[in-house]
């Protein structure tokens, strides 16, 4: 998508008016951008780190309704999430995919009951029906690493699975390849006024390795996606914060250590809180913490602390106490913020996850939600940004946000799974990146879903312009193989290096960078600050 040049090509068409300018390439900014290029509107989406290198590669994977929303009573969220999942599921094929959760219920009757009622209400709100009951020897014959003498019955229903990161990117094309342009590591310094105050652009600097500069970029409206960033972005209006940043974070074990045919919801033994652990591209999750984010937004991106590394090794401990889970057995950890917004509740679990859009000065905002409810969120925040424009549409009709894909026949010699698994992520361009391949590329990474092939097409077309956004975001190798795929950084060297263009000092340095980020922030015990 993006060949070589194209950055530079992008940068000379910024002096023009824009009729919308999105800030942030999170699921919100992308969701946003699609929308309104599928409108017609001339829209610029500007990113000022790497698309989805905020919240949306850092979430747990899931497009779901929340189970766990119901328990505090949180119904709208929970109906407008159930239905954006099953609308995701048949437009996203092969990106968004059907994944069975296991429940099994806490021995005391009261809560067991809650569950069944919840399993009802979860597919009634849908609207579908796909759950189960399950007897205490049919869970251990579908996984026998629950067994513990306190397991009794459970249940088993049907969320859906996906890659964030490689969502956020296939909108963000899908945008792209409908006339929209957007740019990574291009930040917003500053919002533009008129005499009156009201904002009518961004103030933008290139932060990519072609140094372009700085701009001053005019636009009809402008819409604030920018996440745990969004307060930042409105104080220079002297807006009162409106944000909480709740911290979660995961770890990541090998499927060898802890396979699993579904999902498991669990209670954490401490404090009962709702976790999973969630079969994830080889390798499985277990988290998430919900903790408020005391770090500066400045300090650099969040990371699982030790406090919360022992947490969630124990509630893995508790879950599967036959498998003796330990810290050894952690591959890699992610940590992201939620963008909530800020009621004061003591217990930031409960913090609602609704959305808010709000308009200040012309600045529009747009806050909270959840990846699975990108879809509401981009046509409310559009429909309150067209109101500054001449011409309105209604957002009322349904429009698609993922064009419709070949079957899985045209990619011929892969198992179907495979060609799924290409088709999701890459869309059209699945054919020419199989075609691209040198020798031995359309082979798997380890016990990977992925192919190396997938690496020189990032390096190619992807936007890519340092080292981590080809292993943690394009190829979540940095996440799924020991060590953040250090041990295998000279084979994809071989593969990456001619088609990124970079001299060996260049390589060398973005290699001391990525270790020092990986180390910082996503090993098995991050360093931190
Ligand atoms: P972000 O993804 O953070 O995007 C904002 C972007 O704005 C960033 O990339 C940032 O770099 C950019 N930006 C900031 N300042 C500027 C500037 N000055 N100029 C230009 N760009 C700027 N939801 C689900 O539906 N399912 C889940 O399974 C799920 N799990 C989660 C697990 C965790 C641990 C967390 C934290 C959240 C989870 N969520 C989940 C919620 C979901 O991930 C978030 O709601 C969503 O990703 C937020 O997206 P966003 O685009 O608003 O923010």
């Amino acid at each position: 998508m993006w060949e070589k040049d194209w950055r530079k090509d992008a940068w000379r068409e910024l002096n023009t008016p824009w009729d919308i300018v999105v800030i942030g390439g999170g699921i919100t900014g992308a969701g946003i951008f699609r929308r309104a290029v599928a409108e017609g509107y001339r829209t610029l989406l500007v990113e000022a780190g790497d698309f989805s290198s905020g919240t949306s590669s850092r979430s747990s994977k899931l497009i779901h309704g929340g189970f766990r929303y119901l328990r505090n009573k949180q119904y709208n969220v929970t109906r407008e999430s159930v239905r954006e999942r099953e609308w995701l599921l048949r437009e996203a094929r092969h990106l968004v995919t059907p994944l069975g959760f296991i429940m099994p219920c806490p021995p005391d009757r009261h809560t067991a009951q809650q569950f069944a009622i919840g399993v009802v209400l979860y597919d009634l709100l849908a609207p579908k029906w796909q759950h189960y009951r399950l007897s205490r020897e049919k869970i251990l014959s579908i996984c026998p690493q629950l067994d513990k003498p306190a397991l009794s019955k459970g249940f088993l229903y049907y969320d859906a699975a996906m890659d964030d990161a490689r969502v956020v990117l296939r909108v963000i094309q899908e945008a792209v390849a409908a006339g929209g342009t957007a740019l990574n590591y291009a930040k917003v310094e500053s919002l533009l006024r008129t005499a009156d105050g009201r904002v009518c652009g961004v103030a933008l600097h290139d932060f990519s390795h072609s140094a372009l500069g700085s701009l001053e970029v005019k636009a009809g409206v402008v819409i604030n996606a920018a996440g745990p960033c969004s307060d930042e972005i409105r104080a220079e209006l002297v807006a009162a914060p409106r944000l909480r940043k709740l911290r979660g974070s995961h770890l990541v074990f090998p499927a060898a250590r802890l396979p699993l045919p579904h999902a498991v919801t669990l209670l954490h033994p401490d404090d009962r809180r709702a976790m999973f652990a969630i079969p994830w591209e080889g390798c499985t999750l277990v988290g998430t913490t919900d903790l408020d984010h005391k770090f500066s937004l400045h300090a650099g991106e969040p990371f699982t602390t030790p406090a919360e590394v022992e947490y969630i090794l124990r509630a893995a401990d508790a879950t599967f106490p036959s498998l003796h889970l330990s810290r050894a057995d952690v591959i890699s950890s992610f940590s992201g913020l939620r963008p909530v917004v800020n009621t004061g509740n003591p217990d930031p679990s409960k913090e609602s996850r609704e959305h808010v859009v709000w308009e200040e000065n012309g600045l529009v905002s747009i806050t909270g939600g959840k990846f699975t409810t990108f879809r509401i969120m981009a046509e409310k925040a559009l429909q309150t940004a067209v109101q500054q424009l001449s011409r309105k549409v209604d957002f009322s009709t349904r429009k698609r946000y993922f064009e419709r894909l070949q079957g899985l026949d045209v990619v011929k010699g892969l198992p179907d799974e495979d060609a799924s698994y290409l088709l999701g992520r890459y869309g059209d361009e699945t054919l020419r990146l199989l075609q691209a391949a040198r020798e031995g590329e359309n082979e798997h990474i380890a016990e990977l879903p992925n192919i190396w092939s997938e690496l020189r097409w990032a390096a190619r077309t992807g936007a890519v312009e340092h080292l981590d956004d080809l292993l943690l975001r394009r190829v979540r190798l940095g996440m799924l193989l020991p060590d953040g795929a250090l041990p295998e950084i000279d084979h994809i060297r071989r593969i990456v290096q001619p088609e990124l263009g970079w001299e060996d000092q260049h390589w060398a340095a973005e290699e001391v960078r990525y270790r020092k980020i990986y180390n910082r922030f996503y090993s098995p015990a991050p360093t931190g600050y």
